[in-house]
């Protein structure tokens, strides 16, 4: 048997007559960069998340760096964020001019420890980015008190978290802004590249970003060739608007197919030694964009499940603040020993919803097989 570690073409599933139909649909009525698809995609993933709007940009970086500069996010500021995470994170906050400031992760979750995020707040501290790594929520209510009390703002991460739950309530609606990724691999993907920006229920005050951020992502243009601000060319077409739309109504159901798996997942390999799964918090229902694994020996046992037919990942297998350009920065190996521990030990088992039983089974030998 071969599995591989995620399936993402659409030959062959119940979907692919869908979007072909909508695409054909788009491409008949000529509209291709902004237009009826792309607000109302908007106003379907605002109502999905919970949240009091949305704005489709180009990708989940450009979602990131638009967030931050709408939040006032600039030079010289500071922004808090993990260092476990899609390098993407860190690079958006460069992007607008600010310095990423890290803090070490809980080792049992992987997401930021919220207890240490206080030590790290100094007066240049601008926002602070809890990252929904794997699909897991961050727990929001210190992360919130924290930032209320401080006067900071809070961009969530939730590329990897579309349709994540924190105490009953969605990715996208629980800071103060958010930025998704629709890149082909996320929960939500599109045939291509894309991205979102979701405007929260954090904090009850909102000085209009999704105006500012509908602003950044048409070169600030507010009039035809009037420019307001400088911006970016970071719109969202409306060819992968009307893909997202179709994706969006069976997102639910794909979820909770990955949770299923995942669950087939942790009994079994309850049963087998040397093998920690990264723990779930209570309050939250993930949505598993990544199922991980911690195991010694990490690299020989990715070995063995290759020749077994096995395909795994490695996310992340270098922290940010030992990528070359935040080394600069002064950071160096022992800073965040837990972070560092996880890169080293994590491994990503096959997770996609068209994963059948037998596969599963099959990956769960293998890694039995490969300890
Ligand atoms: C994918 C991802 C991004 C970047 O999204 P792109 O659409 O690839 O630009 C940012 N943060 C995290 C955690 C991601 O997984």
């Amino acid at each position: 048997m071969r599995v591989p570690f995620a399936d993402l073409g659409l030959s062959g599933k119940a979907i692919e007559g869908e979007i072909l139909a909508a695409v054909g649909q788009a491409l008949g009525r000529g509209a291709f960069v902004g237009g009826p698809e792309v607000q109302a995609f908007e106003r379907e993933f605002a109502a999905y998340c919970g949240a009091r709007d949305a704005i489709a940009v180009r990708s989940g970086t450009d979602a990131l760096a638009f967030a931050l500069r709408a939040a006032g996010v600039g030079a010289g500021d500071e922004v808090i964020t993990s260092p476990l995470s899609f390098f993407a994170t860190a690079e958006a906050v460069s992007h607008v001019g600010a310095t990423p400031v890290f803090v070490d992760v809980d080792p049992a979750t992987a997401l930021i420890d919220t207890a240490r995020i206080a030590d790290a707040v100094t007066r240049r501290t601008r926002a602070i980015v809890p990252v929904h790594l794997y699909g897991q929520p961050v727990r929001m209510e210190p992360v919130m008190a924290l930032a209320r009390a401080r006067g900071v703002r809070v961009i969530e991460d939730a590329c990897q978290a579309h349709g994540a739950e924190w105490r009953g309530r969605r990715a996208g609606s629980l800071g103060d802004l958010a930025a998704f990724s629709f890149y082909p691999s996320k929960n939500l993907g599109a045939c291509g590249e894309g991205g979102a920006v979701t405007v929260g229920r954090g904090q009850s005050d909102d000085p209009d970003w999704a105006a500012t951020i509908r602003l950044l992502r048409d070169h600030g243009q507010s009039q035809r060739y009037h420019h307001d601000l400088i911006g970016y060319n970071g719109r969202l077409d409306a060819i992968q608007c009307s893909i997202l739309r179709i994706k969006l109504r069976h997102l639910d159901e794909a979820n909770a197919r990955r949770r299923k798996i995942a669950l087939a997942y942790d009994h079994a390999l309850a049963e087998v030694p040397g093998v920690r799964p990264i723990a779930q918090a209570e309050s939250v229902l993930p949505v598993y964009h990544l199922y991980v694994v911690l195991v010694e020996r990490r690299d020989a046992v990715r070995e063995r499940l290759a020749a077994g037919g096995v395909e795994t990942g490695l996310h992340y297998p270098v922290p940010i603040h030992l990528q070359a350009p935040y080394r600069a920065l002064g950071y160096r190996a022992g800073d965040f020993p837990h972070a560092e521990w996880i890169a080293a030990h994590a491994l990503s088992l096959p997770m996609f919803p068209e994963m059948t039983d037998e596969q599963v089974a099959y990956v769960v030998e293998r890694l039995r097989r490969a300890l």
